[in-house]
């Protein structure tokens, strides 16, 4: 599998276990890149010339693709995006104020990345409404029960990650999606993290808004796509302005283009969309039942492994999606990273973008190993050597 990654042809010496930060990407999408542009560079939507038409002719392919990787009934749901980040800012942004008032209440894990508690906590600022956190499990994941009890007939808004980036819990979206719908609120999904690792079908999971990012599914940075529900789309205003999203624009007033164009103002990443062309395409052509078997193998690998160390906890459980979160006690998660890095092994420390995680584990920190489809049980017998090497150094 890592053949087709030719970064680690140019590092042979390196165990790369910092996918869930961003993944390697395989030189179809290196080639899509490239491809784009030395061949096919054009702006999209403008020209009338035939390189600019075969160009937004693609773009627009990739649009239909995206919905078809998700199950989004249809193309015009998906919006373009930097990033999981960027989706989850336009939902709240232009939905929250449709959705939220003064009152109202929105639930979030506590487990959940910064990019879908912040924008949510301050929506609720700005409109007046009650920013709820659900507690979280014992091993950091979502806690459904949790969830279920805080929602009131007053929560509008219920974001979860499908899967958390720190404990690599899978939360079971649709019965906290029927839930939250029957009480008239809505459901946002944070997908950064599943993407790669499961078939995602958002009709199935009852989602509102889906956001993920291309570049930890095995696509370029700077591309992400939103899902959103026709009629919600159809209703939310733009949150920016200028070209490409307009219908017509005259000194006193102006009117939109319509979905999705309305929410992609500006040149777009165009070479983003020619890359995650070819990471869908990556994704798709896995067979998911393996990429899961792949990971729990791993998992379980490393959380055997690393229990046999004294000193260790563990976050998490053997059910993580492809993520190990871990501590060594008495020592400081970044000293250990230093460490592992000495001999070569790529991980995470740090807070994970998830301080109030943190704050919940009370913990600062934690060493987070996180796995691609290239990892191998020997990149990962290499993490267990490397920090019981790491546990006899500083004790
Ligand atoms: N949500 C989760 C669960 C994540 O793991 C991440 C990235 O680590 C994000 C959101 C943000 O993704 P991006 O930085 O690509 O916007």
């Amino acid at each position: 599998m890592s053949d087709e990654f030719p970064f680690f042809k140019q590092h042979p010496e390196l165990t790369y276990l910092d996918s869930a930060a961003t993944s390697q990407k395989p030189q179809a999408v290196i080639d899509a890149l490239t491809a784009y542009y030395t061949d096919e560079n054009a702006n999209v939507h403008r020209g009338l010339y035939k390189l600019a038409y075969n160009t937004t002719e693609t773009y627009e392919a990739v649009r239909a693709q995206a919905a078809h990787f998700i199950n989004a009934p249809a193309a015009d749901q998906i919006v373009f995006t930097r990033s999981t980040t960027d989706g989850l800012n336009l939902v709240a942004s232009s939905f929250g104020p449709l959705a939220v008032h003064e009152g109202d209440e929105i639930l979030v894990s506590g487990a959940e990345h910064h990019s879908n508690f912040i924008p949510w906590q301050q929506l609720a600022k700005r409109t007046g409404a009650k920013f709820v956190v659900a507690p979280v499990t014992k091993a950091g994941n979502t806690n459904p029960a949790a969830i279920e009890r805080l929602l009131t007939p007053r929560t509008k808004i219920l974001a979860l990650a499908q899967v958390t980036n720190v404990a690599g819990g899978a939360v079971a979206i649709r019965p906290l999606a029927d839930l939250v719908h029957a009480r008239g609120g809505y459901m946002v999904v944070d997908g950064a993290q599943a993407v790669a690792h499961m078939k995602v079908d958002v009709q199935a999971l009852g989602a509102d808004f889906y956001a993920f990012s291309g570049h930890k599914m095995y696509g370029p940075t700077g591309i992400g796509v939103l899902y959103g529900r026709a009629d919600l789309l159809a209703a939310m205003p733009p949150v920016q302005f200028g070209g490409e999203m307009i219908d017509e624009v005259q000194d006193a007033v102006s009117t939109w283009a319509a979905v999705p164009l309305k929410f992609e103002a500006g040149t777009p990443n165009i070479a983003g969309v020619f890359g995650l062309k070819a990471a869908l395409d990556y994704v798709s052509h896995l067979n998911m039942a393996n990429v899961s078997a792949h990971d729990h193998a791993l998992v379980q690998q490393l959380r055997a492994g690393l229990a046999k160390i004294p000193g260790i906890t563990l976050y998490g459980d053997d059910q993580s999606i492809g993520i190990v979160s871990f501590n060594l006690a008495g020592v400081h998660p970044h000293d250990l990273a230093t460490v592992l890095d000495e001999a070569n092994i790529a991980v995470r420390a740090g807070h994970h973008c998830a301080q109030p995680l943190m704050a919940r584990l009370g913990v600062p920190a934690t060493v987070r190993a996180s796995f691609g489809v290239y990892n191998t049980p020997q990149d990962v017998e290499a993490l267990i050597a490397a920090v019981d090497e790491g546990r006899q150094f500083f004790h």
